[in-house]
């Protein structure tokens, strides 16, 4: 386990397809891992309503796993 579910870094690589992101731009990730993306509340800017979102803290073990 690592702890903590709210992170900040520095981008250390960007993929192809990453367009809003460069190297050594500094990122934070709140308390939550994912949503679906496709159901209302996520395509209205909501995911954090998302019935299938997952937070950290309670699906994996801190935001660093
Ligand atoms: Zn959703």
């Amino acid at each position: 386990m690592v702890a903590g579910y709210e992170v900040i870094g520095e981008v250390v690589e960007v993929g192809t397809q990453v367009k809003h992101l460069q190297k050594s731009d500094r990122v934070g990730v709140g308390w939550q891992r994912s949503a679906c993306l496709e159901c209302r509340d996520c395509l209205g800017g909501n995911e954090n309503l998302c019935n299938q979102n997952q937070v950290l803290y309670h699906v994996r073990w801190g935001a660093f796993v």
